[in-house]
């Protein structure tokens, strides 16, 4: 990794970097598409160019959901650990890709897997931040019945993050579909009560209301965009800020 000149400068020390599963299947409509696992692992190494401290938060629903499972008769609290299961073959490969562009990065699991990746110990993964290793929260929050979105907003409380990038394929919330509707208007800045009232679907309601009780901002933004994460971090580009 090589710093990058003229890098914007960051209000930022320590983020949580949330994806969706379906981030990395690319066009496929299932699965992982290396190429897109790269190209995500590139955006994180342009953060990191910037010296800032980054954890990311990888769901699991290109391989497998909870929901769906037992929609299909299968057993809730199984088919939801099938899906923390998934989240840990996300995070391993985006961990490989990160890696191959000569980054340090750990896979921290919420359910002990001791010969695939470590366990979560608030202390060490802290100490990984300090050292500027990326670290990846994989496994979700260990419980079934939560989301990663959940696990996302925990973990950033637990590691002090600054804020939460959520990075999804439009450029902010909306308030309606900017896919359907033409006229659909994007929120500078909204409130975490508006989004939970408008059910605006920036995140699951709990993972919602764990941000707004620790004022954790979240800021929305389009992955698809290249260089995006960074500039965002910069201050510039489209954006939603969600906060108070
Ligand atoms: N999951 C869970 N507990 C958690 C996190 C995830 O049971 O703390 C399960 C749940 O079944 C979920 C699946 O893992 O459907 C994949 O996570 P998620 O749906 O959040 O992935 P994403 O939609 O972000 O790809």
């Amino acid at each position: 990794m090589t710093e990058q000149k003229g890098a914007a400068p960051t209000q930022y020390g320590r983020v949580m970097l949330k994806i969706s599963g379906e981030a990395l299947m690319g066009d496929q409509g299932f699965g992982l598409h290396p190429p897109t696992v790269e190209r995500i692992a590139r955006e994180v190494e342009s953060v990191v160019a910037l010296g800032v401290e980054v954890c990311m938060v990888i769901g699991g629903g290109n391989i497998f959901r909870g929901l769906q499972g037992s929609a299909q008769g299968m057993e809730r609290t199984t088919a939801d650990y099938m899906g923390m299961l998934a989240t840990v073959m996300n995070a391993l490969a985006m961990q490989s890709a990160i890696e191959a562009r000569g980054l340090h990065c750990r896979v921290i699991s919420a359910i002990r897997m001791d010969e695939v990746c470590e366990p979560y110990i608030r202390r060490r993964a802290i100490r990984h931040l300090e050292k500027k290793r990326i670290v990846i929260f994989a496994a979700g929050t260990g419980n079934p019945y939560f989301t990663t979105d959940t696990a996302a907003t925990l973990r950033a409380n637990e590691m002090n993050c600054e804020a939460i990038f959520k990075g999804t394929k439009v450029d902010g919330v909306y308030d309606k579909d900017p896919k359907k509707h033409a006229d659909a208007k994007r929120y500078g800045e909204v409130s975490y009560d508006e989004v939970l009232q408008k059910h605006l679907g920036v995140m699951d309601a709990s993972a919602i209301a764990l941000a707004r009780d620790n004022r954790l901002p979240i800021i929305v933004f389009s992955l698809d965009e290249p260089g995006g994460f960074r500039a965002i971090l910069g201050g510039e580009g489209t954006y939603t800020r969600v906060q108070n």
